[in-house]
Formats: C-alpha cells, sequence, structure tokens
C-alpha cells in the first residue's frame, strides 16, 4: 500500500530526498507524474485512470510534506524498507488503509514509473 504523512510532520527535509520515486513533496509545492520519472505525455495510472504526466497538480498539502500515491511503491524494487519511514525523526509517516497494492503491484507500479 502506498504510505501517507499524518499531521505530527515537522517538515524536517530528511524524507525527501531518500525517495527513490519522487514521490514526496514538500508543503505548497506543485507535484507532477514525470517528476523524475520516465512518464510523459498522457499516460494510464496503475489505478486506470489517464492523466498528462506533466501536468503541475495542486500540492496535496499546504502545511505538511506529502506522499504522492500514485508514485509511491514502498521502495519496492529500490530497497527492503521504505526509506522514509527509515529517516523520519517523528514516525509520522504510515500506511494507507485506503490504497492497498500486493508486492506484484507495487514493483508493476515501480516498472510503470520508470521503465522495465
Ligand atoms: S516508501 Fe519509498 S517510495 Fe514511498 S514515499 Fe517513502 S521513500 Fe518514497
Ligand atoms: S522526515 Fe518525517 S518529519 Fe521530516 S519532513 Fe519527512 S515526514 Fe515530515
Amino acid at each position: 500500500m502506498a504510505l501517507f504523512i499524518n499531521d505530527e510532520c515537522i517538515n524536517c527535509d530528511a524524507c525527501i530526498s531518500e525517495c527513490p520515486n519522487n514521490a514526496i513533496y514538500e508543503p505548497d509545492q506543485e507535484w507532477s507524474y514525470s517528476d523524475e520519472t520516465t512518464l510523459s505525455g498522457t499516460v494510464t495510472t496503475p489505478g486506470g485512470k489517464e492523466v498528462d504526466a506533466d501536468a503541475e497538480n495542486e500540492p496535496l498539502s499546504d502545511e505538511f510534506y506529502f506522499i504522492v500515491a500514485d508514485k509511491c511503491t514502498e521502495c519496492k524494487g529500490f530497497h527492503d524498507e521504505p526509506q522514509c519511514i527509515s529517516v523520519c525523526p517523528v514516525d509520522c509517516i504510515h500506511p494507507r488503509e485506503d490504497y492497498q497494492e500486493t508486492e506484484a503491484e507495487l514493483l508493476e507500479k515501480k516498472e510503470w514509473l520508470h521503465g522495465a
């Protein structure tokens, strides 16, 4: 499942550089599917939604760092453990119960983001 950052985040910036998928953004930062991925133009997300990968999307939070679920693979394909959780000093990053994915789906998502 994808992860999310809760309101205990102290905006310390430790997690952002650890993410291999560029799924973490600063408060009030616009984000795109194409940031540090091989996606471009019109693409279909793993959830079946057609999107413009290059579009700048609205920030998901204006107060705390946030994770774009469609770009989070729990670090599968790169690391054994979620790197953001490992470095977060206040343990404010948690699994999203509403965004369940199998390991195979997470690995497919990694290929979708970066190519096989
Ligand atoms: S679990 Fe990994 S891929 Fe997901 S947001 Fe954290 S560092 Fe990024
Ligand atoms: S490491 Fe934790 S506290 Fe620091 S910005 Fe990331 S989520 Fe927030």
